[in-house]
């Protein structure tokens, strides 16, 4: 048995030569989509499961002539391969200690069916992305998982993923309609089309010729064929998928649908067309809380025989009253501080709950319902059948549904929150795990008492127990150590008892949603017995008769594989107290050197499990979040053990590009983090640990922040001479030296760039002196607003900060500038590299000059770039802040008409505008003033990241890659933002000029009538 060692850890079979696959995967794989290299495999082999394999090496494949190619390589050289989508997987299965082939981005597109009642998907779109396209036509996808923000069709539909609403009415089995796949030959075959299937009949006669036979095999042994519809009678994914083989005929839909929960171990997917459900119109929810455990099982056994009608069947595939039962242990309750719960120990220990000893919450047990209605009526209707039925049952306080989404919109944050707020309170260093089993409904109210009854036993004191009950179906989150033999020990032994209840005890599912992996394969047949066992064997042969396909994964013959391979998690640690903290300067003494520290140790508590990766915008150029924090826990390993230096170097080498210079520090990360964690911040943190062993840099940075005025004034000048360039030479001529000076380490110049503006004065119509307090604001030009100007051929002609006063003023409104502006500064640009104290010391220069501009915090604030603004509300505390968007909707929008043009205009909402919960402003102001208002899809954060995109343009690239096409495709004429350096990336990404919405307002309104 093996405590995994993060450096040695290689997995189980030995290392090979790949050098000849390389050579032949070459020949038609870009060299940039393959990765060998320590510090990329390492990342890119890190799933969200506690294992731990590095392969040798990453794949990313853009098309199925790639792909087919690839498996025929891979067959060639007897290389075992796995495939990848997002990496959410729990259980080990999208991990490989060979070859792994990506399949995520490149693999988007889609088309609705004729009645918008069936979808067709490549396999690398996310399911929320799915159900946004289906949104319009009041559909969506049948399967739900917790993760569908994150996870893609790949792998929802490889690992039959489903959660809440989803019973096994409407997983991926049920909703596919047919799969495009590539088998291990290479062959692609569409069972949605005919003549595919016609060819394939001709190709591959004995591959057809033992599905059936299998088919006809299994259907003819009647005790098999039904303990196999009892299995599938609740979720099941232990094992391989052989319901098709009693379910479908046809040899086709039989293929297609083993794909189903198959974990990659068959073929690979590249397209799938499901069958969409309707979106239920009128919703309810209520916490239903129970006084026992017990009881609130039995009361879910009730519900579930409430029926409803037919009309439900077309609606969500099947017609229950209740759509979903989510049961909440009294340490889940407990986790997120659930008010209920609260008052219940208070009861409790004033001796009001009768039969229980104070001290003893154990038994409060929450039901989280929800009941759905095609009209009002028919929602009121379930609602009093529901409540009439729970009149049998003991509750603690009475069950109240609540149509009011804000109201049970939170009690759906609270059953979200569980995870986050079990796994964000463990120890740091530990793992979190989710286990996921399933019992018959009517074992329930017994199996759940002893389910947590046994986890209890094993010393698991802090586990809590919750999830889907409608369908038998429970998580229990466990915080493990794997640091000794022991704690390795206990989990095995709890598991091999969990196993024995599970499947001895009950006939229940070892997994019900979650996959096998490597985590349930050894327990595969002692869950279904030798028969069924022999079926899913005889099933992959067909599939993968060299069993190169995801080895380890459902099929493993070591029992004890679930116990190894495990993936250690370092601690990250920094020598904090060397890094200098500007926390002084400030008023509030809302230090950034300290809440980056609390940032860094935050991200302890990162569970590996890749949701911030869609928000990412550096994931696929080179580390996502989870790969940054994955890589520097294994850098943190090596430096406190000492065990492997060269191994050390080269991930330090390789990780300042790959995770430090090209971490875009938006933070964007954090937004979809259940932990809420900013990888953005440890990139700061390890830029300011560098500056302390770069003198100079840190030199550089005191001269410029003690020098701003002359450096805004150089800038200008620099910004002139490229101008002057430019109209020299062209815009072609210019590009190419730039480029070729940007090579050389130059930043990029491009079409886009700024000319210089001549230092702000105040307007000349100002409205000055104005007696009305109210009307009175102080204006922040940021410095690059107070040193760039328009680019060369902009479509307006006045800069931003004569645009902004000029609207400021039509609205009645007094500008003043704070005293001092040219030598003010907010302090990102010393944030972003690193120098966390000198950023705090610009930031307590502006903050008292704007202190007293507004005499003293009573007229608002506003600056024009949404970054710097960003990082002024995070220090400067002392005066009200507002980005343009927010000022003009607050201040300007009753002082003002709106005449809306028709102009097809795109608005780009930067990460800043969308941390800082402003992007509606920004959205419904560009709406007042164009009727054709376009957000792009997938572009996320520009890439620019302050200066970056001048040296770094590579990241702007990136991250823009989907504008364009878009732009093109929608007529855009002009795009609107409110940051200057993101506009300049945008324009120059797109085509179109991008510029401050302040002009936008500007040309669409007058001064209220
Ligand atoms: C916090 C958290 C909550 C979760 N909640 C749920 C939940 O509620 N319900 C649930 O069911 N799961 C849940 N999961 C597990 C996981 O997110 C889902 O199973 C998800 O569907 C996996 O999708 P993925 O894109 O990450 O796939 P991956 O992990 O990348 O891959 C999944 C499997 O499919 C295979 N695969 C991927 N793409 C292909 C392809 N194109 N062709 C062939 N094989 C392929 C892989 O080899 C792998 O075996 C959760 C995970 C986390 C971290
Ligand atoms: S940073 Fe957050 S979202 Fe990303 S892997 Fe870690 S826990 Fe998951
Ligand atoms: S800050 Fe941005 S680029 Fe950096 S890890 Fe987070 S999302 Fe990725």
């Amino acid at each position: 048995m093996t405590t995994s060692n993060p450096t040695t850890q290689q997995g189980t079979s030995p290392k090979r030569n790949i050098a000849p696959f390389l050579e032949d995967i070459k020949q038609f794989i870009p060299s940039e989509n393959i990765y060998t290299d320590e510090l990329r495999t390492l990342g890119w082999g890190t799933d969200a499961s506690f294992y731990r394999l590095i392969p040798q090496v990453v794949v990313r494949s853009d098309g199925e002539e790639q792909v087919s190619k690839l498996v025929k390589a891979c067959k060639k050289h007897s290389l075992p391969y796995t495939f990848r989508a997002a990496g959410t997987s729990l259980s080990g299965q999208s991990v490989s200690d060979t070859v792994l082939i990506v399949a995520g981005k490149h693999w988007e597109k889609y088309h609705i069916g004729e009645n918008q009642d069936t979808i067709t998907m490549q396999t690398g779109i996310v399911g929320a992305k799915a159900n946004e396209y289906l949104k319009p036509y009041g559909r969506v996808l049948g399967p739900d998982p917790a993760s569908i923000g994150s996870a893609m069709i790949g792998g929802i539909v490889c690992n039959n993923a489903s959660g809440m609403n989803c019973g096994v009415h409407a997983n991926s089995d049920r909703m596919m309609v047919s799969a495009r796949l590539i088998l291990t030959d290479g062959t692609i075959l569409d069972t949605g089309d005919e003549k595919s299937k016609e060819e394939f009949r001709k190709t591959h006669p004995d591959f057809i010729k033992k599905i059936e036979q299998l088919r006809d095999r299994v259907r003819a042994d009647k005790e098999l064929s039904e303990r196999i519809q009892l299995k599938y009678s609740i979720k099941n994914v232990t094992g391989l998928n052989i319901r098709p083989l009693i379910a479908y005929d046809d040899p086709f839909d039989i293929i297609a649908h083993s794909i189903v929960g198959s974990e990659g171990t068959l073929a690979f997917l590249s397209e799938v067309t499901m069958k969409t459900l309707h979106d239920y119109k009128y919703k309810a929810s209520a916490m239903v809380y129970f006084l026992t455990m017990k009881e609130s099982c039995e009361a879910v056994v009730a519900m579930k025989k409430l029926k409803a009608g037919d009309e439900d069947i077309k609606m969500s595939g099947e017609n229950l009253m209740v759509k979903s039962a989510e049961m909440l242990d009294y340490k889940s309750l407990s986790s997120v501080d659930d008010p209920v719960f609260l008052q219940y120990k208070k009861d409790v220990d004033a001796g009001k709950i009768e039969g229980v000893e104070p001290g003893d919450y154990h038994n409060l047990t929450a039901i989280l319902t929800e009941t759905k209605g095609i009209t009002h009526e028919q929602l009121l209707d379930k609602i009093s059948k529901i409540k009439e039925c729970l009149q049998a049952f003991s509750l603690y306080i009475p069950a109240e549904f609540t149509e009011d989404p804000n109201i049970y919109g939170k009690y759906w944050a609270i059953r979200s929150g569980i995870f986050p707020s079990v796994g964000g309170t463990r120890p740091i260093g530990t793992s979190c795990l989710i286990e996921d089993v399933a019992f018959h409904i009517n074992d329930l109210p017994e199996a759940t008492v002893k389910l947590q009854k046994l986890i209890a036993d094993h010393g698991y004191d802090d586990a809590c127990i919750y999830g889907h009950a409608f369908e038998g179906n429970y998580h229990f989150i466990l915080n493990q150590s794997f640091k000794s033999e022991s704690e390795v020990k206990r989990y095995e032994e709890m598991m091999r008892d969990v196993a024995r209840l599970v499947v001895e005890e009950y006939d229940g599912s070892l997994k019900a949603e979650h996959g096998t992996g490597r985590n349930m394969a050894p327990f595969v047949k002692y869950e279904w017995r030798e028969k069924a066992y022999e079926v899913m064997k005889e099933l992959k042969d067909i599939f993968d008769p060299d069993h190169l396909l995801n080895q380890g994964v459902i099929f493993n013959d070591d029992p004890s594989c679930f116990i190894k391979c495990l993936k250690p998690l370092p601690v990250l640690s920094f020598d904090y107290d060397a890094i200098p903290d500007g926390g002084h300067y400030l008023p509030s003494g809302v230090s950034t050197t300290q809440t980056t520290i609390e940032e860094v140790k935050r991200a302890n508590k990162c569970i590996e499990c890749g949701f911030c990766e869609v928000n990412c915008m550096s994931c696929g150029l080179t580390l996502s979040s989870r790969m940054r924090i994955a890589v520097q826990r294994e850098i943190r390993h090596l430096e406190t053990t000492g065990e492997n230096p060269q191994r050390l170097a080269t991930l330090k080498r390789q990780y300042k590009y790959y995770g430090d210079q090209t971490c875009a520090t938006d933070g964007l990360c954090s937004t979809s983090c259940p932990m809420k964690i900013n990888t953005g911040e440890l990139t700061h943190l390890i830029r300011q640990m560098d500056m302390l062993n770069s003198s100079a840099g840190y030199k550089v940075g005191e001269f410029a922040a003690n020098h701003m005025a002359g450096i805004k004034t150089g800038l200008r000048m620099v910004l002139g001479v490229a101008n002057l360039g430019h109209s020299v030479l062209g815009s072609s001529v210019m590009t190419g030296i730039c480029n070729g000076l940007n090579k050389m380490g130059m930043p990029l110049w491009t079409t886009a760039m700024p000319k210089a503006i001549s230092q702000p004065h105040h307007p000349k119509h100002q409205v000055t002196n104005s007696p009305n307090d109210e009307l009175k604001v102080v204006y922040f030009p940021s410095c690059i607003n107070q040193t760039m100007g328009l680019a060369k051929g902009a479509p307006v002609k006045s800069s931003l900060v004569d645009a902004t006063c000029k609207l400021i003023n039509k609205a009645g409104y007094e500008v003043i500038f704070p005293e001092g502006m040219k030598k003010m500064c907010c302090g990102q640009i010393w944030e972003s590299k690193g120098m966390l104290d000198i950023a705090d010391r610009k930031s307590a220069e502006l903050e008292e000059a704007l202190w007293k501009a507004s005499n003293e915090g009573r007229y608002p604030v506003l600056c024009d770039q949404s970054p710097c603004l960003h990082r002024m509300k995070k220090v400067i505390k002392r005066v009200k802040l507002y980005e343009p968007a927010e000022f003009i909707m607050t201040f300007l929008k009753p002082r003002l008409d709106f005449h809306p043009i028709s102009r097809h205009i795109a608005l780009h909402i930067t990460c800043s505008t969308r941390e800082m919960g402003v992007s509606q402003h920004l959205i419904d102001l560009a709406r007042l003033c164009s009727d054709n208002v376009f957000l792009p899809e997938g572009v996320g954060c520009c890439g620019f990241a302050g200066d970056r995109g001048f040296t770094y343009p590579e990241m702007n690239k990136y991250a823009l890659r989907k504008l364009k096409p878009q732009i093109e495709q929608n007529n855009i004429e002009i795009g609107y933002s409110n940051s200057r350096t993101c506009e300049i990336g945008l324009q120059t990404h797109s085509g179109i000029p991008y510029m401050s919405i302040v002009y936008l307002v500007d040309e669409c309104t007058t001064p209220k009538a």
